[in-house]
C-alpha cells in the first residue's frame, strides 16, 4: 500500500496505493474541498495543477448531501476522479461542539460513498489544557475501537483507514495515543494539528508534535497532517516526517485578500507587482487584480495560491531526490523569525538529528552547502564525521606521526611519494575534521561547499573534532604545516595550542618541502 522510493532527513518520496487502486506520490498535498460551495472546482485542480488527491468533510456530506453522495459516490459528487480523503467531522466538534452522528454512522457513510482514505470520528484536542486533552484522547480511542468493531462486522473494507492522533501540544499524551493506535489495525495515521498554533506562528510547537507522532508510530506507514497552513512550512513538516497534509489556506487567505508566495504572504492592497508567473498572474497585473469584483478576485487569488502550494511540493520532491531538503529548510527558515526559531530548535534536538541521520543516504548526486554553525549540525556532517572517526581513526593504533596539511594545499602524487612513510597525511580546515589523503576527493568531503568564515565562526567546534580524531588514532606526534590563508593559519595555530594543552607532541612546519625525502 505504501512504498518509500527516496529519503532525505525524515522526508520521503513514496507511492501510496489505495484499496480502490488509485495511486499518488507523496509528499502529497490535499486541497480542502467544501462539498457544498466550492469556488475553485476540484476538477480544475486535477486538470491544471495535476492534483492527485483532495480532502473533504464526511460530516458535512452526511448533513447536507447524504442522498446524492450515496447515489453517485464521493468522486462524482466532487467531480474529481483522483484520490479522495474524507475527514470525519471531528473538526466540527472543535468549532461547534458536539456533532450529531455516531462513529459507526460516520464510518458507514465513508465506506458507502467510496472514500479512498477515511478517518474515524475523533475528538480534536485543539489547544486544550491537560485535563481536557486527556479526555479528548480517551474519547478518540474509544471511537476508534467502535469504528474498528463496526468495520470488522461489516466485512471487507473499501477505504484505507487513518487513525487520528490527538493529544495536541501535550507530547507525552500525543505519543501514548499514537502508540496505542499503532497496535490497532489502521492503514495510516493522521495528526490533528491545532489551528491556533499555526495562526499564532507557534511553528516550534507544531514541529515538535510532528516528530513526536512520527517517532511513536515508526517509519512504516504514512503520516498525514491535518491543516498544514502556509506553503512556507511545507518543507519543514515533510522533513519532520509528514507524508501528506491538507490545507484550506489557499482559500482562507484568498477570502482575506492575501496573496501567497513561497516565502510569505502579501496583502493585495500592498501589491505593486505580482511576483509570480502562474497562468493567473501572467495574464493580469496587481492593479487589475485589486479592481476586480470581490468574488472574481477571491477565486483568482485562491487559484494563484494553489499554484504556489503545488510548486512548493515539486520543489520539496526535487530537494529530497537531490539530498538537499536541509538547504530548503535553511532558506525557508528566513521567511519569518518564528520559522527560524522552529528551525533552530530542530537543529538543537540531538534525538531528532540522529533520527534524520539514520534516514539520510550516505551518498547523493549533489553536493552539500554549509553556511554557519547551524548548518554544521546537519545530519550529513554528523554522518560524515562519525564514519571518518570509526573507519579512519578509531581502533587502529597509528604507530607513526600525523602530518597535518592545510586543506587548500595541492599535493601532487610525486610530492606525496616523497613524504616519509611514517607520516600519515591529513588535511585540516574541513567541516568534517581531518581528511585523510585517500579520501580527499571522495563524497562528501570534496563535494561540501562552505565559506571561509566558517573557520572563524566555528573554530572551537572544528578544532575539537580534529582533536577527537587525533586522540582516537593515538599518534605519537603531530606535525602541522602552516597555511598561507589567514583563517587556516589561525586554525593551525589554535590546533597546535590545543594539542600541546593535551600534552601531545606538536611540531609546526613552515613548508612541506622541509619534510621531503631527497630534497636538494
Ligand atoms: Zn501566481
Amino acid at each position: 500500500m505504501f512504498e518509500v522510493l527516496a529519503e532525505n532527513l525524515l522526508g520521503r518520496i513514496g507511492r501510496l496505493k489505495t484499496r480502490s487502486g488509485r495511486v499518488a506520490e507523496t509528499p502529497l498535498f490535499l486541497p480542502v474541498i467544501n462539498p457544498v460551495t466550492q469556488d475553485v472546482p476540484a476538477s480544475w485542480m486535477k486538470k491544471e495543477l495535476g492534483a492527485e488527491a483532495v480532502i473533504t468533510n464526511a460530516y458535512i456530506i452526511s448533513r447536507r448531501l447524504r442522498e446524492e453522495a450515496l447515489r453517485t459516490g464521493v468522486h462524482a459528487l466532487l467531480d474529481f476522479d483522483g484520490m479522495v480523503m474524507t475527514d470525519s467531522g471531528g473538526y466540527q466538534i472543535l468549532e461547534y461542539g458536539e456533532v450529531e452522528a455516531s462513529p459507526e454512522e460516520i464510518a458507514e457513510l465513508q465506506e458507502e460513498i467510496g472514500s479512498d482514505i477515511a478517518v474515524p470520528l475523533d475528538v480534536p484536542t485543539g489547544l486544550s489544557g491537560r485535563e481536557k486533552a486527556e479526555e479528548t484522547v480517551e474519547k478518540t480511542l474509544r471511537n476508534l475501537q467502535a469504528t474498528l468493531s463496526f468495520l470488522e462486522k461489516r466485512g471487507e473494507r473499501r477505504c484505507l483507514w487513518a487513525a487520528p492522533i490527538q493529544g495536541g501540544i501535550h507530547l507525552d499524551l500525543l505519543q501514548s495515543c499514537a502508540r496505542k493506535e499503532k497496535e490497532m489495525s489502521f492503514d495510516l495515521f493522521a495528526l490533528g494539528s491545532p489551528t491556533p498554533l499555526m495562526e499564532g506562528y507557534r511553528f516550534d510547537k507544531l514541529f515538535k508534535m510532528i516528530y513526536a507522532a512520527r517517532s511513536a508510530i515508526g517509519f512504516g506507514k504514512p503520516l498525514h497532517l491535518f491543516g498544514a497552513g502556509h506553503p512556507m512550512i511545507f518543507p519543514f513538516i515533510v522533513a519532520l516526517g509528514a507524508d501528506m497534509f491538507d490545507s484550506a489556506s489557499y482559500y482562507l487567505y484568498a477570502k482575506d485578500d492575501r496573496y501567497m508566495t513561497e516565502y510569505g504572504t502579501i496583502r493585495v492592497d500592498k501589491l505593486d507587482y505580482l511576483p509570480c508567473y502562474c497562468p493567473i498572474c501572467s495574464r493580469i497585473d496587481a492593479g487589475e487584480l485589486r479592481k476586480l469584483e470581490r468574488g472574481e478576485r477571491v477565486k483568482l487569488l485562491a487559484m494563484h495560491n494553489l499554484y504556489v502550494c503545488f510548486e512548493e511540493i515539486r520543489r520539496i520532491k526535487q530537494a529530497i531526490r537531490d539530498g538537499r531538503l536541509m538547504e530548503l529548510l535553511e532558506l525557508r527558515a528566513r521567511c519569518h523569525p518564528s520559522l527560524y526559531q522552529g528551525f533552530v530548535e530542530i537543529m538543537r534536538d540531538g534525538d531528532l538529528l540522529r533520527a534524520m541521520e539514520e534516514h539520510t543516504p550516505i551518498s547523493s548526486r549533489r553536493g552539500i552547502n554549509i553556511y554557519d554553525g547551524l548548518s554544521l549540525r546537519r545530519p550529513e556532517i554528523a554522518l560524515g564525521r562519525r564514519r571518518l572517526l570509526q573507519n579512519c581513526f578509531t581502533g587502529r593504533r597509528h604507530e607513526g606521526k600525523a602530518l597535518l596539511l592545510p586543506e587548500t594545499l595541492r599535493v601532487s602524487f610525486e610530492k606525496a611519494s616523497r613524504i616519509p612513510e611514517d607520516l600519515d597525511m591529513l588535511f585540516y580546515g574541513s567541516p568534517y575534521g581531518l581528511i585523510p589523503l585517500g579520501l580527499r576527493y571522495s563524497y562528501p568531503f570534496s563535494q561540501t561547499n562552505y565559506p571561509k568564515t566558517l573557520l572563524d565562526e566555528c573554530l572551537d567546534d572544528l578544532i575539537e573534532e580534529a582533536v577527537k580524531q587525533l586522540k582516537a588514532a593515538g599518534y605519537s606526534k603531530v606535525l602541522i604545516v602552516a597555511a598561507r590563508s589567514k583563517a587556516l593559519e589561525r586554525f593551525g595555530r589554535e590546533l597546535a595550542r590545543r594539542l600541546r594543552e593535551l600534552e601531545i607532541e606538536v611540531e609546526e612546519v613552515e613548508d612541506i618541502r622541509e619534510l621531503m625525502k631527497g630534497r636538494k
